[in-house]
């Protein structure tokens, strides 16, 4: 069995093609990062374009590099939600011109779904039930996978992400974004103090599993401006007492946000393991989980809970089209799949995108729990 993944729900167009013994055969991401400096985050319409303009060849360097042809797949695997609506269409469109094209089955991905279940092709050993924490730009979520589509939320985001704050950080501090801001600010809160700017914790009171960053995110910007620190003025430019006051920010910064995930996710254990008695491990996926010290720290209180921690590598931990091409995979196992779309009107799909798509129920234990 082949698979070919394709993902344009935000600012990576990315194809992979997969085997399903879960054999990688290419991986292929265009990246926006220019526009994402320009405009200094992701704008729709630009988006839009710049995925139309990327998708003919990202498809084409991933079968090319995994040297087959389409007629040579089982499936096209493709992210249908949640992510902008103008986004998606590009990729959904082409996934189903190759369907219809070479008469295949077409799998609609859950982009969530996706960040969790690659797992799964790292580690073979990861059974379901297990417990995933999924942090990127847009999402903060620990959810129970309890089987393969079906999930229960044990918490969200009540505001911001903790990938969005990271990415305000990275800005206010006037670090360079080509690359998003997380690994901009990783990189410099290396150099810094992390005990050195006293952030208080998120939602301290709150005994749930729900996640809060806008006000980490406002504490920040409050810090930056009474320092004095100019996001004009690039890092490569500034004076070292500058740039350490600035790496002093990034650290504590870090520190308090990952501190966030820790106590969330000791929580999460608890529910989870009440809920689901056999999980074994617990996954951490999404652009943030390529953080070293997210990685570290975690992997620390997942071990004091008797579990194991399963990390993608920072490639499947950021969006990619292996993760969609593989949750395609293990849903076109389960004969989760809808047929060859219409020869004549290939084009007929805005049905099936879902711009909001909530992943799973939400935990009905969690009000009383948190009592
Ligand atoms: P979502 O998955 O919620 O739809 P997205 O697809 O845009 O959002 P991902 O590609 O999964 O997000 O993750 C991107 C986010 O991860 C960005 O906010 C980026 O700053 C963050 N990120 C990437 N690498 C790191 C890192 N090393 N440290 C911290 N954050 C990071
Ligand atoms: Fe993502």
């Amino acid at each position: 069995l082949i698979v070919l993944g394709i993902e344009t729900s935000c600012d990576d167009t990315a194809a992979a093609v997969v085997r399903g013994n879960g054999e990688i055969l290419s991986q292929v991401v265009s990246s926006q990062a220019d526009l994402l400096v320009q405009y200094g985050g992701v704008a729709p319409k630009m988006a839009e374009e710049a995925h139309s303009q990327a998708i003919d060849p990202v498809v084409r360097e991933a079968l090319d590099k995994a040297n087959i042809t389409e007629s040579d797949l089982s499936a096209v695997a493709v992210t249908i939600g949640p992510g902008l609506s103008l986004c998606l269409r590009v990729g959904v469109q082409k996934a189903r011109k190759i369907a219809s094209c070479f008469n295949l089955p077409i799998i609609g991905v859950h982009h969530m779904e996706a960040h969790a279940v690659v797992a799964r092709l790292i580690e073979r050993e990861l059974q379901f039930p297990f417990l995933a924490l999924l942090i990127s730009g847009g999402h903060n979520l620990l959810i129970v996978a309890h089987n393969l589509g079906q999930y229960t939320q044990l918490g969200t985001t009540i505001d911001d992400a903790i990938g969005e704050a990271f990415d305000k950080t990275a800005k206010w501090l006037g670090l360079d974004m080509s690359r998003s801001g997380g690994p901009a600010v990783e990189e410099l809160a290396l150099e810094g103090d992390a005990e050195a700017v006293k952030f208080s914790t998120p939602m301290k009171q709150h005994k749930d599993c729900n996640f809060s960053y806008a006000g980490l995110k406002t504490q920040v910007r409050l810090a930056i401006e009474s320092r004095n620190i100019d996001a004009k003025i690039p890092l490569s430019s500034v004076s070292s007492q500058d740039r350490s006051c600035r790496a002093d920010i990034a650290a504590s910064f870090q520190r308090v946000a990952v501190l966030h995930l820790e106590e969330r996710c000791e929580r999460a254990i608890e529910w989870a393991l009440k809920i689901e008695p056999s999980i074994k491990h617990m996954v951490v996926s999404g652009g943030v989980a390529s953080n070293k010290t997210v990685r570290a720290r975690l992997d620390k209180v997942v071990k004091k809970n008797n579990l194991q921690l399963v990390c993608p590598p920072p490639s499947l931990c950021t969006d990619n089209g292996v993760m969609v091409a593989w949750t395609g995979m293990e849903n076109f196992c389960m004969g989760r799949y809808d047929p060859p779309p219409p020869a004549d009107d290939p084009e007929d799909f805005m049905y099936d995108l879902r711009p909001r798509w909530p992943l799973g129920e939400e935990y009905a234990g969690g009000r009383s729990e948190a009592r």
